[in-house]
């Protein structure tokens, strides 16, 4: 079946349902199709995570980007709207910290009202560390956002501190995941970044605090993002020791994806306690299902996480080219794609010189 691209004017090719999910959208050298867009809108954050922005090389006078060269809302949602006719379904809005970016609502309701080719609603989200969730929950649920994903490393306050490298209080952004269950972003989703050595003994307390609050935890491995962290292989718990630590507390039981290309490996609690996820990059690879593309702030395409780098869709974006040369310089891009670095990684990957996390936006 062929369908017309959710893209006014611009037909790269009707697009043609794929057989990586059986839904319109391009795909790539590996056949993974183009579903997912992670839109950072700023580089700035007021943490400085050990594993994604260590204080002692990104100092409180690292020099972020400069305004002018980071894309406008405008820009922003003319570039998501060419994903979107490629095929996209789900986008993620990231940083740094977007809740730092100002009117960041308005950006949300421009990017609500994209439809994907499919004609269905889009599943909008956002991830945040939660500094600043308790004030803009719900102006951000009222301009569109469907559901926000928090990061929390523990929930003790010496740990967690030290890992967000400000002392920032755990009781700050519990009140944030208050405030987003409150205006109805839900499910709420929380990630912990495991680190041995730093939180696993953390990894319990957080796993029965959400089953309390009804929240879904997901546990992610440490890994050899940027390359400022100092990743170390022996500070990766494997998931796999990850789940024993679970099933040591609560039945489990392992339950099936939601779709194909979801990146945790989803859990239930047989006692109907809900459910978590394990986010296995280093011991269980997913690229061969990974339909994500992801722009930064200064409008760079990354196709991989691990890029080096990327592709400059602001120079398209201000040179006067029309929505159908933008979707098509998209569209190469991503039918060129061959990414699986999780599946390569090796001593010599984790020292090349990646793109830092929160530049290209997680
Ligand atoms: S390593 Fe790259 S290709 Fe593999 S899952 Fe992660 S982002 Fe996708």
């Amino acid at each position: 079946m062929a369908i017309r691209s959710g893209f006014p004017g611009y037909h790269v090719a009707m697009l043609q349902a794929n057989e990586f999910d059986g839904r319109p959208g391009v795909t790539d050298t590996l056949g993974r199709a183009l579903r997912d867009l992670r839109i950072s809108v700023t580089d700035r954050c007021n943490f400085r995570c050990t594993y994604c922005m260590p204080r002692e090389i990104f100092g409180r006078d690292y020099e972020f980007l400069p305004r002018d060269q980071v894309l406008s809302f405008e820009e922003i949602a003319r570039l998501a709207r060419a994903f979107v006719g490629l095929g996209v379904e789900k986008l993620r809005i990231t940083g740094g910290e977007p809740l730092v970016r100002r009117d960041l609502p308005d950006l949300i309701s421009m990017l609500a009202g994209l439809r994907s080719a499919g004609g269905t609603a889009l599943d909008l989200t956002l991830t945040t560390n939660g500094s600043a969730l308790r004030a803009l929950a719900r102006p951000i649920a009222d301009a569109g956002l469907r559901r926000v994903t928090v990061s929390l490393d523990s929930l003790d306050d010496a740990v967690f501190g030290a890992m967000n490298g400000i002392d920032f209080p755990v009781a700050k952004v519990l009140d944030g995941i208050a405030a987003a269950q409150d205006a109805g972003l839900a499910p709420v989703k929380v990630n912990m970044v495991v680190r041995r050595g730093i939180n696993e003994t953390s990894v319990l307390p957080m796993a029965a605090w959400a089953r309390d609050a009804g929240v879904i935890l997901r546990f992610i491995e440490y890994m050899d993002v940027g390359h400022s962290n100092g990743w170390r292989l022996d500070e990766v718990v494997p998931a796999r020791e990850l789940v024993e630590m679970l099933s040591s507390a609560w039945p489990i039981e392992p339950a099936d994806p939601l779709y194909r290309g979801e990146v945790a490996d989803r859990w239930r609690y047989a006692d109907g306690g809900g459910e978590f996820g394990v986010i296995a990059s280093v011991t269980q690879p997913f690229c061969r299902d990974c339909t994500r593309a992801r722009v930064s702030a200064d409008g760079k395409v990354y196709t991989c996480l691990f890029a080096v780098d990327g592709h400059d869709a602001r120079a398209i974006l201000r040179s006067g080219a029309t929505d159908a040369e933008l979707a098509t310089f998209v569209e190469e891009i991503w039918a060129r794609r061959g990414d699986r670095y999780s599946e390569l990684r090796s001593a010599a990957t984790s020292r090349l010189p990646k793109v830092e996390m929160f530049a290209m936006g997680g």
